[in-house]
């Protein structure tokens, strides 16, 4: 503070209320050097200001109403991107599309509430005959969007954590040589002695913008060594959890292939491995199956396409989709107490369980505000005017 330099560089002045988190906000530009900015954050300490803690800027956003929770998660996930899908999915929510689809339900919901509250409080003004029957009708017709929603396969939520691709198949098929094909780098030990891979080995790729986690299992194959049982136990249990598989086979021994018919058939790709070694592929192999050889690269980007074309298939939609399991519980709850209210037996029951998945649909953006009620009753309604 004795008039010193510190350094050359210049500011930009964010005026509230337009700022991103809704106050004035100051940006000083400066040369990156640690000496620089270790100078520049002494001097501001000494004026009482203080290092931003981390998401303090979001929640300030969140806070002074210039994002709701869903945009505040998505400038989250936005900075965690590491594909185009992923980037894509988080702006769409930042954009607010995911909000405003959320509080589509909620407003209909309000209203539904209003016009029940409206029946239970003043029963005897004139309202419809029918407001009974178009509650129940509207509220079907709200739990089943719902559940629509929620029944998407968890694609949003896949798509933030990576779409999981295991490579399964019998002991020596290549499964370690096609995933280090796929990696591009040494990431499996691959070794000529069957039951090597005993862990499971995982690579997280981009394939075409998405983001993809490929795990090389153990070779399917049961034995008696027990460390091998549980490498086979293992792959067992990340087959069946994965979103698509490779069963790879010997393109020499193409009866393996019969292996593949125990996985669901659309999410398992079939692979014939190591057609080097094999005169001609085309009559001996099933038709569906990819030809390739891990060892010199052959059919491998055949096959990635492929898969890049499944996993994009499986993932890209028009509607919004959900992305997180705080948004799935928060829904489940919603269309837990809309069905309840479906068989209640007072009005009353019936206005509390619709409060209820009010409250639920609210949590998801971060507003919770049933004051908004009253106003809807004495605007559709005007009783007592
Ligand atoms: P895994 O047990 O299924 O993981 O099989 P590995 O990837 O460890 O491969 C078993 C053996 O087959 C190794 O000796 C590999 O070098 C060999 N191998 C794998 N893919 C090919 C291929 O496309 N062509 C040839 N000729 N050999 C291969």
């Amino acid at each position: 503070m004795n008039g010193d330099t510190l350094d050359d560089g210049f500011v930009l002045w964010f005026p509230a209320p337009k700022s991103f988190t809704g106050e004035d906000v100051a940006e000083l530009h400066l040369h990156g050097s640690r000496a620089a900015l270790a100078a520049v954050i002494q001097a501001l300490s000494r004026l009482g200001l203080r290092l931003a803690e981390p998401g303090e800027f979001t929640r300030r956003a969140f806070l002074n109403d210039k994002l709701d929770l869903l945009q505040a998660e998505a400038v989250a996930d936005l900075v965690a991107a590491e594909t185009d899908a992923q980037r894509r999915q988080a702006l769409r929510q930042l954009d607010g599309e995911l909000g405003g689809f959320y509080r589509g339900w909620s407003d209909r919901l309000t209203r539904l509430l209003a016009h029940l509250e409206a029946a239970i409080d003043f029963p005897d003004e004139e309202l419809p005959p029918e407001i009974e029957t178009r509650i129940l009708d509207e509220t079907m017709e709200l739990v089943g969007e719902i559940e629509h929603h929620l029944t998407d396969g968890h694609r949003g939520e896949k798509l933030r954590a990576g779409i999981m691709v295991a490579i399964i198949g019998p002991p020596n098929a290549g499964k370690s040589s096609l995933l280090n094909r796929i990696a591009r780098r040494e990431a499996a030990i691959t070794s000529p002695i069957a039951g090597t891979t005993r862990d499971v080995i995982e690579v997280a790729i981009d394939l075409q913008g998405y983001p993809v986690v490929v795990a090389d299992t153990a070779g399917l194959r049961n034995s008696s060594d027990a460390i091998e049982q549980e490498g086979f136990r293992r792959a067992m249990r990340r087959a069946e959890e994965a979103d698509i598989r490779l069963f790879v086979f010997d393109a020499a021994h193409p009866a393996e292939a019969r292996g593949a018919s125990a996985w669901p058939e659309p999410e398992t790709l079939l692979v014939a491995n190591k057609i080097d070694l094999i005169a001609s592929p085309e009559r001996d192999l099933p038709s569906i199956a990819f030809p390739i050889s891990a060892l010199t690269g052959e059919g491998v980007d055949a096959l990635l396409s492929a898969l890049g074309g499944r996993v994009g298939q499986s993932y890209c939609s028009e509607a919004p989709v959900l992305t997180r399991a705080r948004h799935r519980q928060a829904l489940e709850e919603a269309a837990s107490s809309l069905r309840r209210s479906l068989s209640a037996t007072l009005p009353e029951l019936r206005a509390e369980d619709l409060r209820l998945a009010l409250r639920s649909l609210g949590r998801i953006t971060g507003a919770v505000d049933v004051e908004d009620l009253l106003d809807i009753i004495f605007r559709d309604f005007c009783i007592g005017k």
